[in-house]
């Protein structure tokens, strides 16, 4: 039996990998399944893989853990360019490329984020008890994984973590990503989840990448054309918001 914890550099996972650490606990494995944007730029925010590769993998390395990194074949890009052939509802999508995912069905995550992951797990010999980070207070996921095919434990569960439990321990550990300065939660950068907070960081702090997104936007024949196809939000709508509300801080700034 292999004993294999998923990783994601947020605080749930990295405490169940403390906890192991702390307790002794059989850790065969870590993997940590990383959505590229295109081949060279990671789906990650940069401060985030920065702390993944350069700050978690050395520390779990030194404690004498495997660590390994997963990729799907499939880049955000190449799902954003796929070609529609045959369109299940609406034929006039025949020939588009896909575009923006879906907020709330993100094909993202399915292409590129678990498929490697169920690769792994579909290629393993051994028998594998899989560790997953679900602190005591969030009781639907703990009731998911007690109905799972495949075994799986919480550590958090078993050492009666909750979630703000996890984020002390990453901080008394100084394994606390920095996302955790500016939003709630990680995720890709070109998340059609993201919050405003997220948003803001992306454009104050990665124009690079904030610029990638205006740039697909004007993407001729996108079936998901807008950033958030759900709510019909563009990136561009959120380069206006939030223009229009640096300039308001500015005047404010000015008028004191
Ligand atoms: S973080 Fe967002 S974009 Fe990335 S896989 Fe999850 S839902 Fe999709």
């Amino acid at each position: 039996m292999k004993h294999i914890a998923s990783f994601s550099g947020g605080k749930d996972s990295t405490a169940s990998i403390i906890l192991a650490h702390e307790h002794e606990e059989p850790l065969d494995l870590i993997i940590f399944s990383e959505v590229m944007f295109d081949k060279n730029i990671s789906g990650e925010l940069p401060e985030h893989i920065d702390f993944i590769k350069n700050k978690c993998i050395p520390k779990f390395e030194s404690w004498g853990n495997e660590v390994k990194i997963l990729r799907s074949d499939k880049t955000y890009l190449d799902c954003f360019f796929q070609t529609v052939e045959k369109p299940l509802r609406h034929a006039h999508n025949k020939g588009k490329n896909k575009g923006f995912p879906m907020a709330g069905h993100c094909n993202i995550n399915r292409d590129c984020k678990s498929k490697p992951i169920h690769e792994f797990y579909k290629n393993m010999q051994d028998e594998v008890t899989q560790y997953v980070g679900i602190a005591i207070d969030e009781e639907k996921r703990l009731e998911r994984i007690r109905i799972s095919d495949v075994p799986k434990i919480s550590l958090l569960e078993k050492y009666g973590y909750t979630e703000q439990m996890a984020f002390d321990l990453c901080k008394e550990y100084d394994l606390l990503s920095p996302i955790y300065d500016f939003a709630p939660r990680g995720g890709c950068w070109f998340c059609p989840n993201a919050r405003d907070c997220e948003l803001r960081h992306l454009r104050n702090n990665h124009r690079d990448l904030w610029n990638k997104l205006l740039e697909l936007e004007k993407t001729p024949n996108l079936i998901g054309d807008k950033w958030n196809t759900l709510t019909k939000t563009s990136i561009a709508t959120k380069e206006e918001q939030f223009r229009w509300e640096d300039a308001q801080l500015t005047v404010f700034d000015y008028l004191e």
